[in-house]
């Protein structure tokens, strides 16, 4: 309903309409100015009640003409603009109130970061980013510009430049220390995928003596080190990675399982995943150990350990695992019917997401670190749950 949104966006103008009215009220020779103003901003309201937006936004543009010397209208017409997508106007609107003379300091400053955000929106990234940067040479509205900085390197992918202004940014204002972590990890990934491990791994060690609780890049010296054939590390890595945060047993989980047996470490893993099994950390440990028991004792004890495991915590794929274990070489119409239960079961299982992100509950089918759709870092894990971990 764009009339409704229209009508929201036009609130400090009408307030700031209303202000007029007391202020121009008590001048006599600007009585008949005040009522053109007023009885323009009612006609246009009129059109709003009447899901006009377009005609309403013609009547509130007389206004900002007929008040164009006030910083404050200007600033809420180049707003609406903005919104309403119509960045090129926003953009001549906020320039040409930055070039008055008359403008304070801080009158000046809002208008470039106005300004920013017209660019920002018109996806004018460099004209954005040398604005910001100007900004913060004058040591102007800090934080709000390197927000912005960080924003617009996130977007091109400049990881050192936006660990620059996070360092910064944290200094002025703390608690960046997940997120710089997280750029790090952008870093030591790339240097991963061309190869260059060495480059990875110290630039993974940097995240974590930023963030010491940043699993990402725990299970990433992990990978580097499998790639890397140094075993034992990455257990190391993984198994620590789970410490700091089970919910992502199930990503490390095959990984881990893979080093445990390129280094025959049955009883290093099996008493891992005892120590999950006690703390209860889902479906994974508990599918890997049951078939652990079926390798070195018997699937008739791994049934039992399944079946007793599922009383206390009901799961879909501890479920499938029972039926696999139970009807395995089933023949005939037995076998037909265990097919089609098997069958069922997966298909309640492909339906349930198997990650969501905490702030904004996004579900997508693979891990990202940065959520595609709410932009958070380090929000998106594995889905605990019934049919999922
Ligand atoms: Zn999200």
């Amino acid at each position: 309903m764009p009339g409704l949104e229209l009508f929201w966006l036009l609130l400090p103008l009408a307030a700031y309409s209303g202000y007029l009215t007391g202020r121009r009220g008590s001048e006599r020779s600007s009585g008949a100015r005040f009522s053109e103003l007023s009885q323009t901003y009612f006609s246009g309201l009129n059109y709003l009640l009447n899901e006009q937006p377009d005609k309403a936004l013609e009547v509130f543009l007389k206004i900002a003409e007929m008040d164009s010397d006030t910083f404050e209208t200007q600033l809420a017409l180049g707003n609406l603009f903005r919104r309403r997508g119509e960045t090129d106007r926003a953009i001549r609107l906020h320039q040409d109130l930055y070039s008055r003379p008359k403008l304070s300091s801080e009158q000046r400053s809002i208008a470039l970061q106005e300004l920013g955000e017209d660019y920002m929106r018109a996806g004018l990234l460099d004209r954005a980013e040398a604005l910001y940067t100007d900004l913060l040479n004058v040591g102007s509205q800090e934080p709000a510009a390197l927000k912005h900085l960080i924003a617009i390197y996130q977007q091109e992918r400049d990881w050192t430049r936006a660990i620059e202004m996070a360092v910064r940014l944290d200094q002025l204002k703390g608690g960046g220390a997940p997120l710089i972590a997280q750029f790090y990890c952008e870093l030591a990934e790339q240097a991963r995928t061309q190869g260059a491990f060495d480059e990875a791994r110290s630039t993974a060690q940097r995240a974590l003596r930023t963030d010491s609780k940043c699993v990402r890049a725990r299970i990433l010296l992990g990978r580097i080190e499998r790639n890397l054939d140094r075993m034992d590390l990455a257990i190391e890595h993984f198994e620590a990675a789970v410490e700091v945060d089970p919910d992502f047993l199930p990503e490390v989980l095959p990984e881990l399982l893979d080093a445990y047996e390129a280094q025959s470490a049955c009883h290093q893993a099996r008493d891992f995943l005892d120590r999950m099994l006690v703390r209860d950390r889902g479906v994974s440990a508990m599918l890997a150990r049951s078939e652990m028991i079926e390798r070195t004792q018997s699937r008739s004890d791994a049934i039992t350990f399944l079946a007793d495991r599922l009383h206390q915590r009901p799961s879909v794929r501890g479920v499938l695992k029972v039926i696999d274990l139970s009807f395995a070489g089933e023949l005939g119409q037995r076998a037909e019917a265990v097919g089609l239960v098997r069958e069922l079961l997966h298909r309640l299982l492909d339906r349930k997401p198997g990650y969501r992100c905490s702030r904004c509950g996004f579900s997508p089918r693979a891990l990202h670190w940065q959520c595609p759709s709410c932009k958070s870092w380090g929000s998106i894990k594995p889905v605990p749950g019934v049919a999922g971990e």
